[in-house]
C-alpha cells in the first residue's frame, strides 16, 4: 500500500472504531486527552475477549503456568532495580518551526531504513536484470553501490551507538544535522538540542507533602511478576520450569503518540515469564517463539501479516531477543516482544531488597537464580492487529456496498443477533423466547428496528458472525434462519439445534486444540 492509502485505512479503522463503539478518545467533550483512549460498548468485548484467549491459552492450558494481579504501585526501589529509574528513558528532540516534538533515535532509524530501501531496490533491478543466476549474496557484497550504502548504514549505526551508550546528546544531534535530517511533516532542519526524558508517570503516596514519597506509576507489568516470583513459587509448589502471567495496566509518557491506539500513554499489557534452569533458556526461547507465534495464527489470522524481527542489538541483560511484527495500516510494526533476559530482574531485586530469589533443585541439590524467557504482547496494538486486519469494506453482486469487521468469531463482541422478521404477529415474543435459551452462554443482541437488510449490516460492521431471524415459518416448525456474517449464507436451523450450532462456532474449544500445548 502507498503511504497515502495507508493513512487513509488508519483513518477509516479510527473513524469506524468510534461510529461502531469500539475506541473513543478519552474525554472527548473536552477535545480529548493525548494519546489516551477509552473503550466502548463493543470495543470492550473485544478486548475482553482477546484477554480470556490469552489468559485460558496461558494458564488453563499449561499445567504449569499461573496468573497473578499485581498491584499499579509498587515500592520505589522496584524501579531503581530495574534499571527504569536510570535508563527507562528516550533522547528528544523538537523541530524550532514545526513544534513537533521526535524520538532522535527513531529519526536516525529511519533515516537508515531509506537507505536499506535503496539497497532493496538495487538489489530488485539486478535481480530481473540477471533472472534465475542471481545471487543476492554475490551481489551484495561486489556491486561498488551497495557496498558505499551499507558503508554509510554501518558507521551511522556505529556513531548512533556509541552516543547512546555515552549518552553524548551533542553528537545525536551533530549526526541529525550532518544527515540532513529534515521533520517528516515540515521538512523544516531546524533542530533543539537532544535531551534526555524519562518515560515514567510520578506521583506522591502519603496525604501531606513533606511526608509523601515519590513512587511511579508501573511502566510495564513484569516486575509485579519478578519481586511475587518466590511467593508463588512457594504457596504454588511450582517447580522449574514454570511461568506467572499477568494483564495489567501500563503506563509509559510517551513523547509521540500518534498512531491511535498502537502507541498510548495508559495502555495493557499480558505479560507471561517462564522461570528456567539456567542454560536452557535458549531452547526454551526458541519454543516460546513458536509457540507464540502459533497463538495468532489459530485465530485464522492471515499468516502474511505476521514476521519476526531478530534484534541484532540486544539490551545488557538479554542473550535472545526478538519481536513479532505485524502489518498495521502504518506498515510492520513491534506487536510483542519475545526476550530471554538471563538471570538480570531476579538478581538485580536480590541485590536491591536483600533477599534470596532462589530456587532449590531437590533433584540436583542444589539453588540457583532461575533464568527467565519473557513473553509480552501489548493488548491495545492486538486489538488494532484485529480490528484493521478484518475491516473489510466489499461491494456485492447486487452493486451495494457493506462494511464488515471479519472478526475471529471467538474474538466478537456479539456473537448472535436475534432478528425478529417484524415486529408482529408473536413475532417479538418467541425471539425473545429464542434469546433466553442462549443469552446464558453466549452475548446476544435484540434487534428489531428498520428493514432486515439494515439490521444484517449493523451486525456486519460490529462483526457479528451469526444472526438468527425469527419469521412467519418458525411459528409453524419451529425453525430459523441462521446467517452467516462472511458467506452471507443463510441456512434453515431447528431452535432446539441453535445452542449447539452456535457453540461449535464461536466458543474458543477448536481455536485451543490448534495450539500444541
Ligand atoms: P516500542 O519499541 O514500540 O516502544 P517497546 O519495545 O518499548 O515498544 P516493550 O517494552 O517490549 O515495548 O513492551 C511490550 C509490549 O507492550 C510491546 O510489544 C507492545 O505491544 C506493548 N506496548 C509498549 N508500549 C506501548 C504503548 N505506548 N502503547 C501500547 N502498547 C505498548
Amino acid at each position: 500500500m502507498a503511504n497515502n492509502d495507508k493513512e487513509n485505512m488508519l483513518k477509516k479503522i479510527i473513524s469506524h472504531a468510534k461510529e461502531y463503539g469500539f475506541v473513543f478518545p478519552s474525554s472527548e467533550i473536552y477535545d480529548g486527552l493525548g494519546a489516551v483512549y477509552d473503550y466502548g460498548q463493543n470495543g470492550v468485548g473485544l478486548k475482553n475477549n482477546i484477554k480470556e484467549y490469552w489468559w485460558k491459552s496461558m494458564v488453563q492450558l499449561h499445567e504449569n503456568i499461573v496468573g497473578i494481579d499485581a498491584a499499579i504501585f509498587m515500592h520505589p526501589t522496584t524501579w531503581k532495580a530495574s534499571g527504569h529509574v536510570d535508563a527507562f528513558n528516550d533522547p528528544l528532540i523538537d523541530n524550532k518551526d514545526s513544534k513537533k516534538r521526535y524520538r532522535a533515535d527513531v529519526l536516525i532509524e529511519e533515516h537508515i531504513t531509506k537507505i536499506e530501501q535503496k539497497i532493496k531496490k538495487e538489489i530488485a533491478k539486478a535481480a530481473k536484470r540477471f533472472g534465475d543466476s542471481f545471487d543476492e549474496n554475490q551481489f551484495r557484497s561486489t556491486n561498488p553501490r551497495v557496498l558505499q550504502y551499507q558503508e554509510n548504514i554501518d558507521a551511522i549505526n556505529q556513531r548512533f551507538k556509541t552516543g547512546m551508550a555515552n549518552e553524548d546528546f551533542a553528537d545525536l544531534k551533530a549526526l541529525i544535522e550532518e544527515l540532513g535530517i529534515a521533520d517528516p511533516v515540515s521538512g523544516s532542519k531546524n533542530w533543539t538540542d537532544v535531551r534526555q526524558f524519562n518515560l515514567m508517570f510520578a506521583t506522591e503516596l502519603g496525604s501531606v507533602a513533606e511526608g509523601a514519597s515519590k513512587i511511579y506509576l508501573r511502566p510495564e507489568t513484569a516486575q509485579g511478576i519478578f519481586v511475587n516470583f518466590l511467593n508463588v513459587q512457594k504457596t504454588g509448589r511450582m517447580k522449574i520450569p514454570f511461568g506467572i502471567a499477568q494483564i495489567g495496566k501500563a503506563f509509559r509518557n510517551e513523547i509521540i503518540a500518534r498512531q491511535f491506539i498502537f502507541r498510548m500513554r495508559e495502555f495493557e499489557q499480558m505479560e507471561m515469564q517462564f522461570f528456567v534452569k539456567p542454560g536452557e533458556e535458549l531452547t526454551w526461547y526458541e519454543s516460546w517463539k513458536e509457540r507464540r507465534l502459533e497463538w495468532h495464527l489459530a485465530l485464522g489470522l492471515d499468516p502474511a501479516n505476521f514476521r519476526f524481527h531478530d534484534h541484532l542489538n540486544l539490551a545488557h541483560y538479554a542473550n535472545a531477543a526478538c519481536d513479532i511484527e505485524f502489518n498495521f495500516p502504518m506498515g510492520f510494526k513491534e506487536l510483542e516482544g519475545i526476550h530471554s533476559r538471563t538471570d538480570f530482574d531476579l538478581k538485580a531485586h536480590e541485590e536491591y531488597s536483600g533477599k534470596k530469589l532462589q530456587f532449590f533443585d531437590p533433584r540436583e541439590n542444589k539453588r540457583y537464580v532461575p533464568y527467565v524467557i519473557e513473553t509480552s504482547i501489548g493488548l491495545d496494538r492486538m486489538f488494532l492487529a484485529v480490528l484493521s486486519s478484518t475491516y473489510t469494506e466489499e461491494v456485492l453482486e447486487d452493486g451495494s456496498e457493506r462494511t464488515v469487521l471479519k472478526l475471529p468469531p471467538v474474538l466478537a463482541p456479539v456473537k448472535v443477533a436475534i432478528l425478529p422478521l417484524v415486529n408482529k404477529d408473536g413475532l417479538p415474543e418467541k425471539s425473545r423466547e429464542i434469546l433466553d435459551l442462549l443469552k446464558y452462554d453466549f452475548n446476544c443482541q435484540y434487534d428489531f428496528k428498520d428493514a432486515i437488510g439494515r439490521r444484517y449490516r449493523r451486525q456486519d460492521a460490529i462483526g457479528t458472525p451469526l444472526c438468527v431471524t425469527v419469521d412467519s415459518q418458525t411459528m409453524v416448525d419451529d425453525t430459523v434462519t441462521l446467517r452467516h456474517r462472511d458467506s452471507m449464507e443463510q441456512e434453515r436451523v431447528a431452535v432446539a439445534a441453535l445452542h449447539a450450532k452456535i457453540g461449535g462456532l464461536v466458543t474458543f474449544s477448536k481455536t485451543f486444540q490448534r495450539l500444541h500445548v
